[in-house]
């Protein structure tokens, strides 16, 4: 489903640059459950960035479903973006005037088939758990409601992958544990996912675990299924 050659990034920075990702290479087959860790500055978010077709490398290159975004213009880069991805951050990024409904219908504005669409929000929410509360804004839910509103707007388009960048970061450990409970059920339901953290604890849910350090991959570790 993802094949990366070869990626490298490098940010020009006055007469020189930095460089982000040194020439990373490797594959993500559908249904895989994949984290990517390592400290700070080792170019997770780059990656991340790459894959989900926000950024493009310096070289190397990067297919997504047999396509190689390379060649794709401006237009079906942003139709794989919305069709193909769906993005989980972890400041949540909902719309503070808009219910919890609202906020997982946003990617679908642009749809043909708005009551269906209301239906299928209404379904997502009920997955995350947060069926009673689709008329609550953002403010009114505690920071997992949040999160959850979030993971179901995400996957409002039915994206071929999922794409969390450190999902956790701004939750407490107990909470972490339900998202992460929560991503598990999802990948069992078959969703890919892809997950940037800097927590062991919450790498340890999925089933391979990418380590990079200074733009490189330094370990692939094959965990086996939903080790935690
Ligand atoms: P991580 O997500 O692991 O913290 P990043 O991908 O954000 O790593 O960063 C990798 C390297 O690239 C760091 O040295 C960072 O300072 C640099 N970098 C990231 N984004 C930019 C940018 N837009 N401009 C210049 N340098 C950047
Ligand atoms: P933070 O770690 O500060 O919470 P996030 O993980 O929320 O940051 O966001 C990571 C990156 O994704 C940011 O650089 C931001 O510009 C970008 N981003 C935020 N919202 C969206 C969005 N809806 N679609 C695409 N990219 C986004």
């Amino acid at each position: 489903m993802i094949k990366v050659h070869q990626l490298k990034k490098e940010y020009p920075m006055g007469d020189s640059c930095v460089k982000a990702l040194n020439g990373v290479s490797f594959s993500i087959a559908r249904n895989e459950f994949v984290a990517i860790m390592g400290p700070s500055g080792s170019g997770k978010s780059t990656l991340m960035n790459i894959i989900g077709c926000l950024d493009k490398p310096t070289s190397g290159s990067y297919s997504l479903n047999e396509q190689a975004v390379a060649e794709l213009d401006d237009d079906a880069l942003s139709a794989v973006r919305n069709k193909e991805i769906g993005f989980v951050f972890q400041s949540f990024h909902l719309l503070p005037r808009l219910s919890a409904l609202q906020n997982v219908l946003l990617p679908l504005r642009f749809s043909a088939s708005p009551v269906q669409d209301t239906d299928y929000a209404h379904e997502l929410l009920k997955r995350v758990g947060l069926d009673t509360r689709h008329d609550h804004r953002p403010n009114q839910l505690s920071g997992g409601q949040r999160q959850r509103v979030a993971i179901a707007r995400s996957l409002v388009n039915r994206p071929a992958i999922l794409l969390a960048d450190e999902p956790t970061g701004a939750l407490d450990s107990k909470t972490s544990v339900e998202i992460m409970a929560l991503f598990t059920e999802l990948h069992k339901a078959g969703q890919t996912i892809i997950l940037v953290t800097h927590e062991e604890e919450v790498a340890a849910y999925a089933q391979r675990i990418i380590r990079m350090r200074d733009g490189d991959i330094v370990e692939i570790e094959e965990r086996g299924e939903n080790a935690a």
